[in-house]
């Protein structure tokens, strides 16, 4: 790295961001060269956790790299890693946890090992991977597991097509659509729909033009049908799909219920039109088998022109989809998503999204701002939740979507969908901009993992041969800690507000001392089995420790609610360094 920053002419990085576990090695080479500088591999540990952010980028099982040990090994014994005992490395990435699979090296699990700081990529994702990776942090609820959330977002001079921008110049006074005000009169009702006209013949045209230079490259020498010419209506509600990687996108879920999609699609009245983009890995048969019968139903001569399979989805085509689709539909199989972008640039574009409740839409979806999809989350089976979610679908487009698309005033507008791409615009464009994704990684990870970074580096490492003494030491103290008794008093089972809750612990620390643990009142609300939610840590204080005698420890919660409550009292290990109780995933709660 030292090397790689001097040949670029810029300064030496001290925070390092791994996404997903492919960039794990990474760390092992820092802690190689940290080794080289004299340190033991518990130190060098230390000082590239403090300074290594970790994010996982998907719970599908199948994203998540996996090898068996002994290949592994192979390699770290090889020489790749002078001065690094192979065991250590094989360490970081052992599945030695409730569920794990022995003789596994896992890549995330070790580029959580190697990063004091992680997260997922948005907050349902961040919910999702607490309990994937719970195992790691074992005796810890999912809420304290220190994988946090920051929502993806989208680079928006890249995705916002240049009319949008165009438009936001000339009437709104600046060309960043994602800071403008688009609830302002300043633009009419009738400009934004024209815009938006645009951007859907736009689409068409593209759409065309791609479908007809495909045919050429598949017959040459011979002409395309004519109604290529007019495939796809630049006046008609145009919903866009794309996807890239197999299963859990359900590419053929509209085409679950082939009758109902056709009526949609031929509606005399308020008719659809679908624009499916995709790409197929040349080794997976089940994704071009799919493929395959969309394109199948889109040849059908009753609907062909108003649905269209546009291959080799790619970066130039979906400049043109996103913004040209007056709706964008993603029906992943919730909660595979981990975040979804797709329907970020279309909603940076005033495209309104149709999706399931999954991902970055479950934290944003509103009235107002398109339709969520319910997730048949608890059917019996997956084929009948993709009845279930489909019949929603199609209800949705039904019922809500066309009705309100094709509600046309005198002048040709249709100001409630107007209505709903303004408020997209000013809502949700600034929030899923690339620019407060990057704020969010540098106030909450980057300037941490800094501060962190310098801290245990600072004289000449001192503090990190410190940190990783102190680790050793209680990891190896731990089994002797335990909670021996508590008592409590002041409420009862259903408190009132304002009341008080006392609590006073007896503790045993074995070999440590009160300096290296905290010892906290953990309270919330019941939940189904033993769980607590909603869970705030309270410290308890040191009230005496003689020798040979456990230690005591007295505090109070008052409560701010009203209602049924739980609590409990554990005991986590405490150090400055450490960037959360959980950390070490070492606690001792009462029993
Ligand atoms: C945005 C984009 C994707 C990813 O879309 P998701 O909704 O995040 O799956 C894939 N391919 C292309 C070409 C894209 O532009």
């Amino acid at each position: 790295m030292a090397l790689y920053a001097r040949i670029a002419g810029i300064p030496e990085p001290s925070v390092f961001h791994t996404n997903e576990g492919h960039a794990g090695f990474l760390g092992l080479e820092r802690i190689r060269a940290l080794i080289g500088e004299g340190l033991s591999f518990g130190e060098a540990l230390e000082v590239v956790r403090a300074g290594t952010v970790f994010t996982t980028h998907t719970p599908v099982p199948a994203g998540i790299d996996r090898f068996e040990a002994p290949l592994v090994e192979r390699y770290v014994r090889a020489g790749l890693l002078p001065g690094v005992d192979p065991a250590d490395v094989l360490a970081l990435g052992a599945e030695d946890y409730e569920g794990g699979t022995p003789d596994t090296f896992n890549m995330a699990v070790m580029g959580l090992r190697l990063a004091q700081r992680a997260n997922g990529v948005s907050r349902l994702h961040g919910d999702v991977s607490r309990h994937m990776f719970g195992a790691l942090w074992p005796g810890f609820d999912a809420d304290d597991v220190p994988i946090t959330s920051i929502t993806n977002g989208v680079h928006a001079a890249t995705w916002t097509d240049p009319q949008v921008r165009g438009l936001a110049s000339s009437k709104l006074g600046t060309d960043d659509a994602t800071a403008c005000d688009w609830t302002s009169s300043a633009v009419t009702d009738a400009e934004l729909w024209s815009l938006r006209r645009r951007l859907r013949g736009q689409l068409v045209d593209d759409a065309r033009r791609r479908m007809t230079a495909a045919w050429a490259e598949q017959n040459p020498g011979a002409a395309a049908p004519a109604w290529y010419r007019e495939l796809l209506d630049p006046e008609v509600l145009t919903i866009g799909f794309a996807r890239r990687v197999p299963t859990y996108k359900r590419l053929t879920l509209m085409l679950h219920d082939p009758q109902r999609l056709r009526a949609l699609l031929t509606d005399p009245e308020r008719p659809v039109q679908l624009v499916v983009a995709g790409k197929s890995h040349p080794a997976d048969d089940g994704g071009k088998r799919l493929i395959q019968l969309l394109v199948e139903f889109s040849q059908d001569p009753e609907v062909r022109g108003r649905i269209v399979f546009l291959p080799d989805y790619d970066i130039g085509m979906a400049q043109k989809l996103y913004p040209g689709c007056d709706v964008w539909l993603n029906n992943p199989l919730r909660p595979l998503e981990a975040c979804g972008t797709s329907g970020m640039k279309a909603a940076l574009n005033g495209s309104l999204n149709l999706s399931i409740l999954d991902g970055w839409w479950a934290e944003f979806h509103a009235d107002g701002l398109g339709w969520a999809i319910p997730s048949a989350d608890t059917a019996g089976d997956a084929a009948e939740r993709d009845a279930l979610e489909a019949a929603a679908m199609y209800d949705l487009i039904e019922h809500q979507i066309a009705p309100r698309f094709y509600d046309r005033g005198a002048d040709g507008v249709p100001s409630a969908w107007v209505a709903d791409i303004r408020h997209t615009l000013a809502a949700l464009s600034p929030a899923l901009s690339a620019e407060r994704m990057v704020r969010e990684y540098v106030e909450r990870l980057y300037l941490p993992a800094g501060a962190s970074e310098r801290a245990v580096t600072a004289d000449g490492f001192a503090p990190a041969r410190a940190l990783a003494d102190w680790v050793a030491r209680v990891r190896t103290g731990w089994s002797e800690v335990h909670v021996a008794h508590v008592e409590s008093g002041g409420v009862d089972a259903s408190p009132h507000v304002g009341e008080e809750l006392h609590v006073r612990a007896l503790v045993e620390l074995g070999d440590l001392t009160p300096d290296d643990v905290s010892v906290e009142l953990v309270h919330g609300r019941p939940r189904a089995g033993e769980e607590l939610g909603e869970t705030a840590a309270v410290p308890l204080a040191l009230e005496s420790h003689e020798l040979g005698r456990p230690a005591v420890y007295t505090g109070a919660v008052r409560f701010a609610r009203a209602g049924a409550f739980g609590y409990t009292v554990r005991i986590v290990p405490r150090h400055p360094l450490l960037a959360s109780d959980a950390e070490l995933g070492l606690v001792a709660v009462a029993q």
